[in-house]
């Protein structure tokens, strides 16, 4: 399909802008060395380029989008209606503070229902992302030992079984990684965690349940192993729709967290953005929150300064309209309707694991939480089928691949999360494309290989368009 550029014809153009009715600004003369480059365009082609371009994508709308880890799952409508109202796309961040009552209130609401269902006592709506969450997390863990002169801390232990910016937030945040390694069932090894604690524990950051779908059965051992040494626990709470409603972090001995609400609390994600990653903390860190935070007071609700914060971890007040999409889905669901979220999310899941274990191989073969790990290691050998190749057959069936080559622990591994929002027949039918699969795999698994045959694009060179991101138009002449 052609750029928007290519479809540009010079003096075509939309002529139903009204008049300008304030004094024109001519701009100096120096400051624009050339007119901007925009495509000159009909209605009618912008139209059609546009729908285009909508008809060569995918998302959770189009169909099944079993993205493990990432809760491609659907979100409703009425949520966007909510973010939609003029109250709250008219405001300003830098809008006084008594005129924005209303966005103060539904902060603070939000905030006392993340605490409830994650059992944390105090709440930052500020950090954008899920990664930016556990950053501003251990900068939390960091303050706390400083604050108490214990400065020999620099160790923060990450099992092999977490979400790969677990390890990568902790270096961000200075400290060094210990890894350790996780037991035949995919839980952490206590031995080992034993050996990893000692006088320069900061902390230990775990993904419940962790990425090959697994709730730690040890988890109250966990942190106690951990605050025995000195170290406080951190929970990466991303994937909370496997628990929430169910059980606590704060009850299982956590010390913070984050959570993502552009998974678990249904609004929209992909493509990178925007997300939010409010982060929850015990009574003792709330003094090291970032600044400002919203507090209930007599007065009513306002922005607060916490007495040692770490400071802004980014501009204004977080997302706000993703924030507006998380409550409008709590209210939503409630009191009964957040466990029953889970609950179906997890019957989901080990209703695929069960009748997918007569074909494939799983990486864990137990109950599993919100998603599970296939292994396509032995098939890769005997067929020369890869995950790959079963992942990009799946497109050919309107599906969206799961998540590839992840958890790094489990070999050609294929990750499923179906989500609670999807209903038996659409499991039933990714059932069936897996096993469609399978057979044509055993017969002859060289057609896989050119899969998929039905999309616009196929098997793109990953890593040169990782490596060589092509995101400006060349109109020639060196400028661009
Ligand atoms: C998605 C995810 C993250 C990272 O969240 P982002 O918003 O993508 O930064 C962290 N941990 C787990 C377990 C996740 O699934």
């Amino acid at each position: 399909m052609k750029l928007i550029f290519e479809l540009s014809r010079p003096g075509r153009k939309l002529t139903l802008l009204p008049p300008c009715d304030v004094p024109a600004y001519t701009l100096q003369a120096d400051l624009r060395k050339a007119p901007p480059h925009l495509p000159e365009m009909s209605e009618t082609g912008i139209s059609r380029h546009y729908t285009e371009l909508a008809k060569q994508t995918t998302g959770v709308n189009d169909g099944f989008y079993p993205l493990g880890s990432c809760t491609m799952k659907y979100n409703p409508k009425i949520n966007d209606e909510a973010a939609a109202l003029p109250g709250f796309t008219n405001l300003h961040p830098l809008q006084p503070e008594a005129t924005v009552p209303g966005a103060l209130e539904l902060m603070q609401a939000l905030q006392e229902s993340l605490c409830a269902i994650t059992g944390m006592d105090a709440m930052t709506l500020q950090p954008s992302a899920g990664a930016h969450g556990e950053f501003t997390g251990l900068l939390l863990i960091k303050a706390w030992h400083t604050s108490r002169g214990d400065t020999a801390r620099t160790k923060i232990i990450v099992p092999d079984s977490a979400h790969g910016t677990n390890p990568a937030s902790a270096h961000m945040a200075g400290y060094d990684v210990v890894n350790i390694k996780s037991d035949a069932n995919g839980c952490i090894d206590l031995e080992a965690l034993k050996a990893a604690c000692g006088p320069d524990t900061a902390g230990l950051m775990l993904t419940n349940p962790n990425t090959v779908g697994i709730f730690d059965h040890n988890i109250l051992e966990i942190t106690k192993i951990v605050h025995e040494a000195g170290g406080l626990c951190y929970y990466d709470g991303a994937n909370l729709n496997a628990v929430a409603g169910i059980v606590r972090p704060g009850d299982m001995g956590f010390d913070c967290m984050h959570l993502n609400l552009h998974k678990t609390f249904s609004t929209p994600h992909g493509g990178g953005g925007p997300g939010s990653g409010p982060v929850g903390c015990k009574e003792f860190l709330r003094q090291f929150l970032p600044a400002p935070v919203v507090e209930a007071g007599p007065e009513g609700v306002h922005f607060a300064v916490p007495v040692h914060s770490i400071g802004a971890v980014r501009s204004f007040w977080g997302n706000f309209l993703v924030l507006v999409r998380a409550y409008a889905y709590i209210l939503e669901l409630g009191k009964e309707g957040i466990p029953e979220a889970s609950e179906n999310a997890v019957l989901n899941a080990n209703y695929m694991r069960v009748k997918l274990a007569k074909r494939y191989q799983m990486a864990y073969d137990h109950t599993c939480m919100h998603e599970f790990v296939l292994t396509l290691e032995h098939e890769k050998h005997a067929l020369g089928v890869t995950a790959m190749d079963i992942a990009k057959g799946l497109i050919d069936f309107g599906i969206h691949p799961p998540t590839m080559y992840f958890p790094l622990i489990v070999h050609e591994a294929l990750m499923i999360e179906p989500t609670e929002t999807e209903g038996r027949e659409t499991l039933d039918y990714c059932i069936d494309a897996l096993c469609q699969l399978y057979d044509a795999a055993e017969k002859d698994g060289s057609g896989l290989h050119g899969a998929p045959y039905t999309s616009p694009i196929g098997r793109p060179d990953e890593v040169l368009a990782a490596r060589h991101l092509v995101l400006k138009y060349d109109f020639g002449g060196g400028e661009s």
